[in-house]
């Protein structure tokens, strides 16, 4: 079995969040203050997410914060009212679409605050040509709040090309009880879909009135930069979470090794057998080392803290483990 690392605690952790809104689609505050709250509440990066709109500007980017270039793209309303026949079924399709300075490098490129071009929806097909159309323009593409979206697992494993999904939205677990999708992550996985998970907040309104903060990436990148951090997105070297950090997660000689925050309780998670949950007894877990099964397709981890607060890992597909 090969050693892989997948979270190095000798690599720094860059911590981001990659969906937020401001007055430039409907968040409440203008861009300056959302970016700068997120500065404030530690993070080391941040995507201006708005709806539709494009974001490629570095005006707001210093040594140690960085905003991220992209969009959160949705199809359009089918004007035949196929779309609303389809929003009758409940399907919004949302998608955070992160520049990738590298593949942004070679192609068709989009500008700061232009209109992101958006395909009339008429089902899955024109899902999968939004995709398209992103990963075409020079990004990496996340599939948003699917339970939110009203999608079906079924619907999620016939779209392709998005890296990554939400396994937590802050604000649609806040307004409509749809933030988590961890069933449909692991839904994904079973049927052989190799996709991440990201956290994020959504932020809408940074105010007491609904609550929008508190989900994160962090990002296991040698440096500060956005080649670096896409890199290591792109590569899996991250975890998702709302409170509890994985300081160093490999595979070495055929065990499981996890560092974390001190943690209430560690939770493997396989398929299509079953991993252990590790409860802390006495003192806070902050450790667990287990030997991978081989029959299994994937195990990932899930740390939940004190306050019932979960960090997820990135899943260890066993099968790369073993060519
Ligand atoms: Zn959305
Ligand atoms: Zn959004």
């Amino acid at each position: 079995m090969k050693n892989i690392i997948y979270i190095d605690e000798n690599i720094p952790q860059w911590k981001g969040n990659l969906h937020m809104h401001s007055t430039r689609s409907d968040g409440e505050l203008p861009y300056r203050q959302i970016i700068e709250a997120y500065k404030q509440m530690g993070y080391d990066f941040c995507m201006m997410s708005d709806h539709d709109i494009y974001w490629d500007s570095d005006e707001l980017d210093t040594q140690d914060f960085l905003v991220l270039s992209g969009t959160e793209s949705s199809t359009a309303e089918n004007p035949n009212g196929l779309w609303f026949i389809s929003r009758q079924s409940s399907h919004w399709m949302h998608f955070c679409a992160i520049k990738d300075p590298m593949a942004a490098a070679n192609g068709q490129t989009l500008k700061h605050d232009e209109p992101v071009p958006r395909i009339v929806d008429t089902g899955i097909t024109s899902w999968n040509d939004q995709i398209d159309y992103l990963i075409k323009t020079g990004h990496i593409v996340v599939l948003n709040h699917p339970r939110w979206s009203r999608i079906s697992p079924e619907h999620m494993l016939a779209l392709n090309g998005c890296f990554a999904m939400e396994v937590w939205n802050t604000i649609s677990e806040s307004l409509e009880t749809t933030g988590e999708s961890e069933y449909e992550w692991d839904y994904c996985l079973r049927n052989g879909k190799r996709i991440f998970a990201v956290a994020a907040d959504d932020s809408h309104y940074l105010n007491e009135k609904i609550p929008d903060t508190g989900a994160f990436i962090n990002v296991s990148a040698p440096k500060l930069d956005k080649v670096s951090l896409v890199d290591a997105m792109k590569s899996g070297n991250f975890y998702a979470s709302r409170g509890p950090l994985i300081k160093d997660m490999r595979v070495q000689d055929g065990m499981l090794r996890i560092k974390c925050s001190p943690a209430q309780c560690v939770r493997l998670v396989s398929y299509e057998g079953f991993a252990p949950t590790y409860f802390a007894q006495g003192a806070p877990i902050e450790a667990i080392n287990w030997k991978l099964e081989p029959g299994l397709k994937y195990v990932r981890a899930e740390i939940v803290d004190a306050n019932g607060l979960k960090a997820w890992a990135q899943p260890v597909f066993l099968d790369e483990l073993n060519e």
